[in-house]
């Protein structure tokens, strides 16, 4: 639970505004420095870098590319003895992000190859991906978009929403919009209820979905306001991103259920990220932890092959032996789907265990979540 809120004039009490929390982002390693002054003997450093410098100077160089920033409340997680803290972990710059060892593309899902007008993503046939800010309340240095989230050049001008609009209401075809980014929320009300209103307009949409992490990095966004506003616009779905149970605060839980209470249906995908997740004790209580507050997991990610981020992956296998600990043993509803998104733009694919195999004779026979075999009357024909 966050017990302090870091600013850049140092500690200060909770429950401010969100937009003062976003003025007060922890924005450079010097700033984190003196916000955390414990940081540099702490396990997880130690674990990350030589020196400060080397943590200066790595951070420093990143900037440009992809910028460090974290909120008060965010830090106000971070554990000092945990050397893989989940949280620090999540946020912290490393020189792997400089010189990746193995991943090399910037953009392997072809998302900017899709664009049908720049800022629209439309991979399948029914449904399109609007980047509608490049802002972020924290970059989280795993992040798939890396290659232009955080950078000024790459937010949508006003033309370029007029001609995704049009596009969208031009192609029948296309029954779902995602607002994503960058931080679909830190546009203002105003902003998003103008974008809502104009896509409820087109009678072809099937569903508009937010893509967006405030609820856990900055839940103070979802304010009584917000929640009324997304209440005219019903039904909506807001697919926030927990990646840890450390996430879980009543801060975040209070977000969901202003969310929730305002008709909005508030799903969950997750990143499986190494030393962060990756394990079944971590997804079990992060999915019964998002229960508890009423958010059902939707998906989890295998780690895109971003440059700069293959420090984060963990293997398929690892996912597949949590998602077999996860079944039968935990309630249906807490399960997600895990899903790799093919390199080179072919699409999310589900990536499952077989519980249906073959006996000696090569009849079809179905394994329980125990491992016992079983036979259907049906299969018999
Ligand atoms: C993930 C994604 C979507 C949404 O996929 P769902 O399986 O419907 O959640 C849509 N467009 C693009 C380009 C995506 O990457
Ligand atoms: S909130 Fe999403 S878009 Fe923003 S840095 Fe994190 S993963 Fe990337």
């Amino acid at each position: 639970m966050a017990e302090q809120i870091y600013t850049k004039r140092g500690p200060v009490k909770q429950n401010y505004g969100w937009k003062e929390e976003l003025q007060n982002r922890i924005e450079s390693a010097e700033a984190l420095l003196a916000a955390l002054p414990w940081l540099p003997d702490s396990p997880v450093f130690r674990r990350l870098y030589k020196s400060a410098d080397e943590f200066v100077q790595t951070t420093g160089a990143l900037a440009s590319g992809f910028r460090f920033s974290v909120t008060p409340y965010y830090l106000a997680l971070a554990n000092r003895f945990n050397p893989f803290c989940p949280i620090l972990l999540q946020v912290l710059p490393q020189s792997l992000e400089l010189v990746d060892p193995v991943f090399a593309r910037p953009d392997p899902l072809a998302e900017e190859q899709h664009q049908a007008v720049p800022g629209l993503t439309h991979r399948y046939p029914d449904r399109v991906l609007w980047y509608l800010s490049h802002n972020c309340a924290v970059y989280c240095r795993f992040c798939m978009r890396k290659r232009k989230v955080s950078q000024a050049d790459s937010a949508p001008t006003k033309e370029q929403r007029q001609l995704a609009l049009q596009y969208i209401s031009s192609n029948p075809q296309i029954k779902e919009v995602i607002l994503s980014g960058g931080d679909p929320l830190s546009l203002s009300d105003s902003s998003l209820n103008e974008i809502l209103a104009e896509l409820r307009a087109i009678p072809h949409l099937s569903s508009l979905r937010i893509h967006t992490r405030m609820p856990v990095t900055l839940p103070a966004r979802i304010t009584t306001e917000f929640g009324e506003m997304l209440r005219k616009h019903f039904p909506v779905t807001l697919v926030t991103h927990f990646n840890h149970a450390v996430e879980i605060t009543p801060e975040a839980a209070n977000a969901v259920k202003t969310l929730r209470m305002n008709g909005v249906l508030v799903l969950n995908q997750t990143v499986l990220l190494k030393h962060v997740n990756d394990s079944l004790s971590a997804q079990e209580d992060l999915l019964l932890g998002l229960l508890r507050i009423g958010v059902k997991p939707y998906y989890l990610h295998q780690c895109d092959e971003v440059r700069g981020v293959s420090h984060f992956r963990a293997s398929t296998e690892t996912g597949l032996q949590i998602l077999a600990g996860l079944q039968g043993r935990n309630p249906g509803i807490a399960i997600p789907k895990y899903v790799l998104d093919l390199p080179g733009g072919g699409g999310k694919i589900p990536l499952e265990n077989d519980y249906r195999v073959q006996d000696a004779d090569g009849d079809p026979v179905y394994r329980n979540f125990r491992g016992h075999l079983f036979k259907t009357s049906g299969d018999l024909e």
